[in-house]
């Protein structure tokens, strides 16, 4: 079958013939309709984040049809379509025990640790990682399983500041900040949404989106925040870059009380101090989502409340792709369609 291998940093990704996976009694071969492609994988193919093994079919994205599946298998039949959970957790650790299989610390990520879905099929060990789409797009599935399931959970934390009024800033607008407006139009309907991004074009998509202010982070952006909230800042702030530059912005945008979601893993620091950082201000990290967090965004999708603006493309054009993505050119999220 056909899968793109990454080999190291600096060298392209190439297409190349590899062996069928061999299906386990628990596991299921599953057929990729969609793949998408996240800036998670640049960090990779940057060298940001190691992977397991080389070479490596990148991709956590993950939907499609199910081909073959365990001897085991009662929970999915062939045929059927099915967007991959991709935090496979170690299922026995406390967190993966109370369903938090994002937190478990000895996780299993495909396209990181083992071959992930830019292939025309993904292995999946065990059959729990599978949740059945009835009737949902697959294409349109496999970027709801990061790009939405992420900010999905982002924007949760969030809730407790968004009473009615209150406002929300969304830092990068890209694959997974573009399912962020959408969400918390969904989630926090009487809640002021701000959209920060370096490039006019994702601001007109944010004001698509239902974004109220739009700013572009070239300017100051404390001082427009400030000025779009009557100087109290924003309640909520979801950084969806997660560099120097955003963070800054987001510690002289925060309102007291306030909470800061970092999303982005781009390395940058927030440093702070009791007094330099408006009184207290809460910070926090977010990872993934867990299983059933996947099903309440499939739902929402099913629902009509949020719909990724989607690129598809072949495999063959993965190395263009990544040079776009690069330079902030893809709009919305490029999926794959081997
Ligand atoms: P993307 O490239 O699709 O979008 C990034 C957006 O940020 C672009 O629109 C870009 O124009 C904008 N941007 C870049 N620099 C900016 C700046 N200084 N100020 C304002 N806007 C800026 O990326 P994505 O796929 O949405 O991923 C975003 C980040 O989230 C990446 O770092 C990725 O690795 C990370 N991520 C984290 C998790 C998690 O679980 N925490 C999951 C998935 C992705
Ligand atoms: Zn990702
Ligand atoms: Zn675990």
């Amino acid at each position: 079958m056909k899968a793109t291998r990454f080999h190291g940093v600096g060298k392209p990704l190439t297409i190349e013939d590899v062996p069928e996976p061999e299906v386990g009694p628990t596991g299921v071969l599953v057929r990729i309709s969609g793949a998408g492609v996240c800036h998670s994988d640049l960090h990779v193919i940057d060298g940001e984040v190691g992977t397991r093994q080389k070479p490596i079919t990148l991709g956590h994205e993950n939907a499609g049809i199910v081909e073959v599946v365990g001897s085991d298998v009662t929970d999915v039949a062939v045929g059927d379509g099915v967007a991959v959970f991709g935090a496979w957790g170690c299922g026995n650790c406390r967190f993966c025990e109370q369903g938090e299989e994002n937190l478990c610390q000895n996780p299993i990520y495909p396209g990181i640790m083992v071959d992930g879905g830019w292939a025309e099929k993904l292995y999946v060990p065990h059959s729990r990682n599978l949740v059945k789409l009835n009737g949902l797009d697959p294409v349109v599935a496999a970027p709801l399983t990061d790009a939405a399931l992420t900010p999905y959970r982002a924007v949760k934390k969030t809730l407790p500041k968004l009473a009615p009024g209150r406002t929300l800033a969304i830092i990068g607008v890209g694959g997974l900040g573009h399912m962020a407006l959408q969400i918390a139009k969904a989630l926090a309907p009487s809640a002021r949404l701000i959209a920060i991004d370096l490039s006019d074009e994702k601001l007109a998509m944010a004001k698509e989106l239902g974004a109220d202010v739009v700013i572009n982070a070239n300017g100051d952006v404390g001082a427009e925040v400030k000025a779009a909230t009557d100087g109290a800042g924003a309640d909520a702030i979801i950084d969806f870059v997660g560099a120097d530059a955003t963070l800054k912005s987001a510690a002289a945008s925060i309102a007291v009380a306030g909470k800061i979601v970092v999303v982005g893993i781009a390395g940058g620091t927030l440093p702070f101090t009791f007094w330099d950082i408006p009184l207290e201000v809460e910070v926090t990290t977010s990872i993934w989502g867990n299983r059933q967090e996947l099903k309440e965004v499939l739902e929402l999708a099913r629902l009509g409340h949020i719909t990724p603006h989607i690129e598809r493309q072949p495999l063959e054009a993965i190395n263009d792709v990544v040079a776009r993505l690069h330079a902030g050119e893809i709009k919305g999220r490029v999926v794959l369609t081997p």
